[in-house]
């Protein structure tokens, strides 16, 4: 009975050796599997038992086509195989290269992700891996002008600066952003390099486009990712598009949507702006900036009105959905939600009912959701209504949350955030000990470096703040001195808001150093003149040239958490090195490049060495088990990218008997590249997870269910999946928590482990066992989930709002709105700064600002550009095609104020920003409202920046970027910034 029912459900898992296992140890396996009743009694624990919590906290947050002769028979040709760094789609593009130049591209058509498609910026790759206006040398700020200096002069400088900083003013006075476009190789070396240094003041891209929903979204079930995939969405009967513009933000992923609507699905956008994705809808829902919440509650109402709600579902697998019904019953009737987002009843009705009758469906949400005062609750709410509809755990449905740089996701996952080390693991003193012991350093050592242990483990300053921490008042942050000194690696500036605040900061740091292949913004910021009184006379401003990722290889994790392999195209050009080189460098001479290198091989690149990117992947799958980042080991992902053809466009999935020639790497059952988790060591050959939560497969199939990790009980309530549910085959058929040693002794299967795991996994969980061990018996042997099998939570009771409410931004058109709907509370020593909330919206009432600024602003993307835009915008094969910034400004508004198509205008803010653009007259916007692209830069309230870039690198487009103009304000959970409404007027020019 056991070995027929384990051979049908645990595929690959070797069922004989299982049971003889269980012998050997004398294990009685009366029954095959355990009911709740059995569990309980054998794990010792129940309701109100309360488990011993685990120590750490999670949610606390081508194939060379091989060589052959060139034309002319003189040299080599060669194809390397690549990935688009524009997006987080993951297109994958071939690389010819003739004598190590790198002459030609083609998208792969073998990619079960891009099929051979690529928009205009992935088949403008090569131009910008050649790009002519990139960064050539170090250049140094003299006297207003960059002047070129060489690499020993630019680290000496630097890293003395750095000292010196320190030995003033602490580690703390350091502030390091990071990139979201580094490998996540580079990401993780980074966060460790920041923990040598002694600091937490690090951070990223991603606080600022998805931290809401990392947050939100882990908080709810368990992981901050998208939980399907771009191909999954051909399952989907319905799709409901919220703050996503995917057809200029996400071309490729259109591919799978259109194939979709062509078998029947309904596609929904909503969104203030009718946007080239609306244009493709079956239905387009205009909603005002802001009011995502009134608008997903208004459809709850309905939902739950009819009694379309999945019951069994909700009864199974979330925790405290009956408190969201009592809620949006009594608050988000039709009236209140037409009054709030502007939405009549008919039309919710009618999306209401179109959710109900498509099964499974999808929702897709982006920036448009996240960057808000209140994004941590804009998601949540749009978790709560796939959770509703039965939607999250089954192909076709879940949240697909699309990231936005091409590794956003994976720097999020092992890379330099504030608040946790690689893998989400936190900043407790456990998991320090944990990542000490893999890099191979004393625990006691890194604590010395950071300025006391209490800053060792208390979040740094987030990316969105560090001008705050900068520019405000020493006694009110939380910590001993002001930033000093700031490196951009690799991030622009003209993402983030207040641009104006922006400029003041940067005037007042001692050091501030770019690492980027093209300087960026942020160079010509630092030229450009100061105001009076401004500038700090002894501010030293370095640049230093990286590579692009075509100069070197590793691995990027793309939105659907597939990992993919970039091979190296071209050796670095002029004098730029990999950016792992430059860590190590850096590391020489601040003295701890022992420490970070210690596991890694060396190898020579242009006669420098540098750290070999596998030997830090594979550091990362000794370490980061929390998500899943341990299977997929350099082989296995190169045998991914060699094989592409292998694996299915819908399911992603290997067909067939799949083995890597070259190699012998199998790839049978695998899903393309093993999406997080994959669980265990790569010999374990976990295939990956293509949809998160999804019972209805095997664990050692991809399969699992909602996580275990808000406890095991909740005001008398079991947070533990009922009875009956839980991932196929699994021996444990009720909720369980997560393993750990003393729960598989309870069980009875600590005897699994061999004798030498069992000494090293003594005393541990399944985060933090260095073997793997109780990640492979717990899995392999019994079909169940490592981190147990929990509800999701429809109430987080952790957050400022457990039950998502909606609040109206601090800088907004409608004062009776903010009367019925205020802000929160001011915060104190929240990330380490004030934050202010109520009395910045109160301020902004009693001003009268709604009349001075009547119109909403807010931003988007272009397809042509990406992020802050400095890389597509030194393209000239993209620059070509979107030459103007603009703002987009309803007929209405703009015969009001007698402005014409095509002519310039003035943005104006309440910061005293004024942006010259040029006006596009369109309905695509509604009257009240004004839409500007946020990936322009290199004009300054009318003046042309060109003469502050460093000469030959500068973009070929510049214009105005609208962060220059947005205003303050933040999530009261992550520090997400507020783009996506605030207020403006629009003047004639
Ligand atoms: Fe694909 Fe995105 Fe690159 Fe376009 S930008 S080619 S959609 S990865």
């Amino acid at each position: 009975m056991l070995l027929t029912k384990k051979s049908g459900a645990a595929a690959g898992a070797p069922v004989s050796s299982s049971f003889v296992h269980r012998l050997r140890h004398g294990l009685s396996q009366a029954v095959p599997t355990m009911d709740r009743r059995a569990f309980l009694r054998r794990s010792g624990l129940g309701v109100g038992a309360g488990l011993a919590a685990t120590q750490l906290t999670l949610v606390k947050k081508a194939d060379a086509a091989g060589a052959a002769k060139s034309i002319d028979g003189s040299g080599t040709v060669e194809v390397k195989r690549t990935v688009c760094t524009h997006c987080s789609v993951g297109c994958a593009s071939d690389a010819v290269v003739e004598n190590g130049v790198w002459v030609r591209q083609e998208p792969v058509f073998d990619s079960p992700i891009n099929l051979g498609a690529h928009c205009a910026k992935g088949a403008a790759l090569r131009e910008h891996g050649h790009g002519e206006y990139r960064l050539r040398y170090p250049m140094k700020l003299v006297n207003g002008k960059y002047q070129r200096i060489s690499w020993d002069e630019a680290l000496n400088e630097i890293s003395a600066r750095m000292l010196d900083l320190r030995k003033q003013s602490g580690p703390d006075s350091l502030y390091v952003i990071g990139s979201s476009k580094h490998s996540n190789e580079q990401a993780y070396l980074l966060r460790k390099w920041m923990s040598f240094w002694g600091s937490n003041n690090c951070d990223h891209q991603a606080r600022i486009c998805h931290s809401t929903t990392v947050a939100g979204v882990a908080n709810t079930w368990g992981y901050g990712a998208m939980t399907n995939s771009y191909n999954d969405m051909q399952n989907s009967k319905v799709a409901l598009y919220i703050g996503s513009n995917a057809a200029e933000a996400h071309p490729v992923s259109m591919l799978h949507m259109l194939h979709s609507k062509e078998t029947g699905c309904k596609m929904i956008v909503v969104d203030p702006r009718f946007t080239r994705t609306a244009a493709k809808a079956d239905e387009y829902v205009r909603i005002r900036s802001g009011s995502d919440i009134p608008f997903l509650f208004g459809l709850l109402y309905h939902i739950f009105k009819n009694g379309w709600e999945d019951k069994q579902y909700i009864h199974d697998r979330v925790f405290g959905m009956d408190k969201v019904r009592e809620d949006v019953l009594a608050k988000w009737t039709p009236d209140k939600v037409e009054e709030a987002c502007g939405v009549p009843e008919a039309q919710m009705i009618k999306v209401a009912t179109m959710l109900h009758e498509s099964k499974p469906g999808t929702i897709v949400w982006c920036m448009g959701q996240t960057q808000h005062t209140i994004g941590n609750a804009m998601v949540r709410a749009s978790c709560i209504l796939q959770l509703a509809l039965g939607n999250v755990g089954v192909s076709g449905g879940g949240a697909n949350i699309f990231r936005g740089h091409d590794n956003v996701q994976g720097a999020t996952d092992v890379g330099p955030n504030p608040d946790s080390l690689p893998g989400y693991y936190g900043l407790a003193e456990g998991s320090w000990k944990h990542f000490a012991a893999t890099w191979g350093v004393d625990f006691e050592w890194i604590k010395k470096q950071y300025a006391s242990p209490a800053m060792m483990t208390k979040s740094g300053i987030t990316v969105s703040r560090w001008i705050d921490g900068i520019l405000e008042k020493n006694e009110l942050i939380d910590q001993e001195s002001n930033i000093r000194g700031v490196l951009f690696w690799g991030h622009a500036p003209n993402s983030q808001t207040r641009g104006l605040e922006m400029k003041k900061a940067m005037d007042k740091l001692d050091l501030l150093v770019v690492i980027d292949p093209y300087p960026s913004a942020t160079a010509a910021m630092a030229a450009m003149t100061s105001a009076p009184g401004d500038l700090n006379p002894n501010r030293a401003v370095y640049l230093l040239p990286a590579c692009t990722q075509f100069e070197t290889s590793g691995s990027a994790t793309a939105s659907n958490r597939s990992l993919q392999w970039r091979e190296k195209v071209i050796e670095p050009l002029w004098e730029s090195r990999s950016d792992h080189m430059i860590m190590y460098q850096l590391a020489q001479k601040l003295g701890f490049d022992k420490e970070l290198v210690k596991n890694y091989q060396m190898q020579k690149v242009k006669g420098l060495d540098e750290p070999v990117p596998e030997d830090i992947l594979r550091e990362i799958n000794k370490c980061v088990w929390t998500i899943g980042y341990t299977g997929q080991s350099p082989e296995r992902l190169k045998a991914h990218m060699k094989n592409m053809a292998a694996f299915d466009i819908k399911t992603l999935k290997a067909r067939g008997n799949v083995r890597d020639k070259e190699t012998g790497v199998d790839l049978t059952g695998d899903y393309f590249g093993l999406p997080w988790p994959c669980w265990g060591t790569p010999e374990m050959r976990h295939p990956g997870s293509p949809n998160l939560y999804d019972t209805s497969k095997h664990v050692m199939d991809g399969g699992g269910n909602f996580r275990a990790n808000f406890g095991v009980e909740r005001d008398g309530v079991s947070l533990l999946a009922e009875d009956g549910s839980h991932s196929l085959g699994a021996d444990i058929t009720t909720g369980y928590p997560e393993f750990d040693h003393v729960l598989l002794k309870k069980l009875g299967w600590w005897g699994e482990l061999t004798p030498d795991e069992q000494a090293k996994a003594e005393g541990k969980n399944w985060k933090t066992d260095p073997t793997g061990a109780i990640i492979r018996v717990v899995m392999k042997n019994h079909g169940c989930h490592p981190f147990g099998n929990g509800k999701a939570r429809a109430v987080v009771w952790n957050f400022p709002d457990p039950i998502p409410q909606h609040r109206e931004p601090l800088y907004g058109t409608r004062p009776d709105l903010m009367a019925k709907y205020p802000t929160h509370d001011d915060k104190r020593a929240f990330w380490r700064l004030p934050t202010l909330y109520k009395s910045v919206q109160d301020k902004n009432i009693a001003d009268g600002l709604d009349k001075k600024f009547p119109l909403i602003l807010t931003s988007g993307r272009l397809v042509e550009y990406e992020g802050g835009g400095e890389e597509t915008r030194s393209n000239p094969w993209l620059a070509e095609l979107q030459q103007e910034s603009f703002v987009e400004i309803n007929p209405k508004a703009a015969s009001e104020r007698g402005i014409r198509n095509g002519e310039r205008c003035w943005v104006v803010t309440p910061t005293g920003a004024r942006l010259n653009v040029q006006a596009l007259v369109t309905e695509r916007v509604g009257p009240d409202t004004c839409w500007m692209p946020f990936h322009f830069s290199g004009r300054w309230q009318g003046q042309d920046m060109l003469q502050f870039y460093p000469a030959g690198a500068y973009p070929v487009v510049r214009g105005e970027a609208v962060n220059t103009a947005t205003t303050y304000g933040y999530d009261s959970v992550t520090m997400m910034q507020e783009t996506k409404t605030t207020i403006c007027n629009v003047e004639k020019a």
